[in-house]
């Protein structure tokens, strides 16, 4: 067919290489480099794309991540449909006046599509690979998020899927994998151990595992986040971004999403500085930034933000390095300061999010408290996952009061012993519309 000889004359050049040595591996599914054992990045032709990647052809594309599907690494002919992303920016007025921000955006991926949390648009893009390369069974390891979105996609897709996590996880991330049908298999073990069970099970079985053999297709799919950013400001950069980090891959991926937007001419050229928000309890990658290490401490994780517990991370050390380079920071925070942080959003924006949220609400708020960020900067701050699939981490916060007679007097008895006379607004106030 005349279409799908030009589909694939279009399709962009893209290929994986070694960030160390520079070796090419064509596309296959691989992690690391043969010679330095160091990650596989995929490298773009982008010259393939100039002209086909432009403002006009992403506004005239779908409301979701697949208006970017140019500078994704989509085999030739493949037809996604999922409408994953393209979830709400928003400008954070009220959170802002508390923790003394004037011009701060949250980019809220709690509410992605299909799972709601951000790990929907590297699934999609690993899964999309997976089929290519033929694998009938699909995995991951995961602290949670990854494993929900897997086991929702790959349901839809007919794949199967085995999906380890460790024991500890919370009981709504459990559920929220079991309820697609997904074979789920809880490790007695750290999400290390997790990791590197999943790294021999894949060589042994030949499964799919989007963030071990498919993770440098799979990590591609962040880059939506600055994507989206970046045009939702108007086709701009913001001066900050604060984002939160377990294997370190998103914060990377923004910015690698940034810096091609700027080779292709659709934004300005700037140099964006990127703050990393880790939980204390597990903050190998702030930890290597706070004392300026190019290289990782490995961690034994002990924190609620089990989606962030990650205690060696894959791409730490390249994080670590690249937020240095950019002039920003990293700052880590206490249990305690995640559940007010979660509470804060909430109470400020109107948004729910989980442990990983509260963590990057907390660092955001140090950030400015501590001068690193100032006033009128323009900062957005990746709001990662929602709220209701980490409940347990607020247990206790809010009492449940006895229930209350269905009578005026006894609802006026109850506001009473609440906080003494109600307050009765007068009608004439009210406004007519
Ligand atoms: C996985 C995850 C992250 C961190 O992603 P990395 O790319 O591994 O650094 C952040 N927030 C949430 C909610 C996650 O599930
Ligand atoms: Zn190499």
């Amino acid at each position: 067919m005349a279409s799908s000889v030009s589909e694939n004359l279009s399709q962009t050049v893209y290929e994986l290489r070694c960030n160390e040595c520079g070796k090419s591996f064509g596309n296959r599914p691989l992690s690391a480099c043969e010679d330095c054992l160091a990650p596989l990045e995929v490298h773009y032709d982008l010259e393939s794309v100039r002209g086909r990647f432009t403002r006009e052809s992403i506004a005239a594309g779908p409301a979701n991540i697949w208006r970017y599907k140019e500078l994704l690494p989509i085999p030739a002919g493949y037809q996604p449909d999922l409408p994953v992303g393209f979830t709400p920016l928003i400008r954070a007025k009220n959170l802002g006046k508390r923790i003394g921000a004037n011009n701060l955006f949250i980019k809220n991926d709690s509410v992605c599509f299909p799972t709601l949390s951000f790990k929907d648009r590297v699934v999609s893009v690993a899964l999309a690979n997976a089929q290519a390369f033929g694998f009938a069974t699909v995995g991951c390891s995961s602290t949670g998020n990854l494993a929900n979105s897997v086991a929702a996609q790959a349901a839809r897709l007919g794949l199967k899927a085995t999906i380890l996590v460790p024991a500890d996880l919370e009981a709504a991330k459990i559920l929220n994998t079991q309820v697609y049908g997904a074979r789920l298999v809880r490790i007695d073990g750290n999400y290390d151990h997790v990791n590197r069970l999943c790294t021999q099970i894949a060589d042994e079985y030949n499964w799919g595992f989007v963030n071990v053999n498919l993770r440098p297709y799979y990590a591609e799919g962040s880059k939506t986040v600055g994507y989206e950013i970046a045009e939702q400001l108007g086709w701009k950069l913001p001066d900050n971004i604060v984002c939160p980090m377990a294997g370190g891959s998103l914060i990377r991926k923004i910015r690698k999403a940034f810096k091609e937007l700027i080779a292709l001419g659709l934004v300005e050229p700037k140099e964006v500085r990127f703050f990393g928000a880790q939980a204390t309890g597990c903050s190998p990658i702030s930890q290597a930034v706070k004392n300026g290490w190019d290289y990782i401490e490995p961690q034994k994780p002990n924190t609620i933000a089990r989606s962030l517990a990650i205690g060696n991370p894959a791409d730490g050390p390249a994080a670590a390095k690249m937020i240095q380079e950019t002039g920003g920071w990293a700052e880590d925070v206490s249990d305690i300061e995640i559940v007010s942080g979660i509470q804060e959003l909430a109470e400020t924006e109107g948004i729910f999010t989980e442990t990983a949220g509260g963590v990057t609400t907390s660092v955001t708020a140090r950030l400015y408290a501590h001068g690193r960020i100032s006033p009128d900067e323009l900062t957005v701050t990746v709001i990662t996952g929602n709220g209701l699939k980490t409940t347990d981490a607020l247990e206790g916060r809010f009492i449940a009061e006895p229930a209350v007679k269905p009578k005026l007097a006894a609802f006026d008895e109850y506001l009473r012993s609440l906080d003494g006379t109600p307050e009765i607004a007068a009608e004439e106030e009210l406004a007519t519309v």
